[in-house]
């Protein structure tokens, strides 16, 4: 599904150039669920915005999905990544005076789907993560819980390949962050590929496998659960 050789991301600045990637290699299968760890600092965000393709990148080779990603302009790189990726932010990123329902349809619009399939792809995507009677509501009137599942809803309805989530439950309370956890876990039994950064060890060690990454790159990774926990 992902697939990156030799990734190198290097930040200039006049006097200093960081590696933020170097020679980063990783490979993702569909239907894994994939924490990625690792000091502040280290490059996780680089990573996620690289695999997203909201950053480029100085070196190496990219494959998302079957498509070589280095070489394609702008406009290309903008399509594959609202065909194929769903970005979940620490944040949540809703937009404040739109309803739960508009939020979910935004970028939905944007793509230019009809009303009819953009309708059912909200509902369906409002469904999945429990909060298909919100759907008026505004996020202020949701608990932030709620709100990052209306964030995983807005990702979910432009049915992508894959799931990235930058610290999903980082905001979130315990209990909160359970539901938000439960219902990753639920997507990925259905088949969803996830890439999430975390934290939380625990999070890390719920899921197929856990990559570490340290100074740019990668250093270590641990496979906890082959793929299918739902046969568990
Ligand atoms: P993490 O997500 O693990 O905290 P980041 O990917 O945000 O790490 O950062 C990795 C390194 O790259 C850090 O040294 C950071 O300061 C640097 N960095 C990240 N983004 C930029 C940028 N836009 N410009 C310059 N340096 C950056
Ligand atoms: P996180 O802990 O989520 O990785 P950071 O504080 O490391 O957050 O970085 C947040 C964002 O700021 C990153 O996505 C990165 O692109 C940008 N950033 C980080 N370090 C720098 C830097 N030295 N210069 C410019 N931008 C940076």
């Amino acid at each position: 599904m992902l697939n990156m050789n030799n990734i190198s991301r290097i930040y200039q600045s006049d006097t200093i150039q960081t590696h933020a990637l170097r020679d980063f290699s990783l490979r993702v299968n569909e239907g894994e669920f994939v924490a990625v760890t690792g000091p502040s600092g280290s490059g996780k965000s680089t990573f996620l915005n690289v695999a997203g393709l909201l950053d480029n990148f100085d070196r190496g080779q990219y494959e998302l999905d079957g498509v070589s990603v280095q070489g394609l302009k702008d406009d290309e790189l903008s399509r594959l990544r609202n065909e194929k990726i769903g970005f979940i932010f620490q944040n949540y990123n809703l937009i404040p005076d739109y309803s739960i329902f508009d939020n979910v349809d935004m970028p939905l619009r944007y793509r230019g789907f009809s009303a009819s399939e953009r309708k059912r792809r909200v509902e369906q995507a409002l469904e999945k993560v429990g909060l298909a009677s919100r759907f008026k509501y505004l996020p202020s009137q949701l608990s932030g819980g709620q709100q990052q599942r209306v964030a995983i809803a807005r990702a979910l309805a432009g049915e992508p390949k894959i799931l990235l989530a930058d610290e999903p439950t980082g905001n979130l309370d315990s209990l909160m962050a359970r539901q938000v956890m439960e219902i990753l876990h639920n997507l990925n039994n259905d088949g969803a590929t996830i890439i999430m950064v975390t934290h939380d060890p625990d999070q890390a060690r719920e899921v197929n496998r856990n990559v570490q990454v340290i100074d740019g790159q990668l250093a270590d990774f641990k496979i906890y659960a082959p793929l299918g926990r739902s046969s568990e």
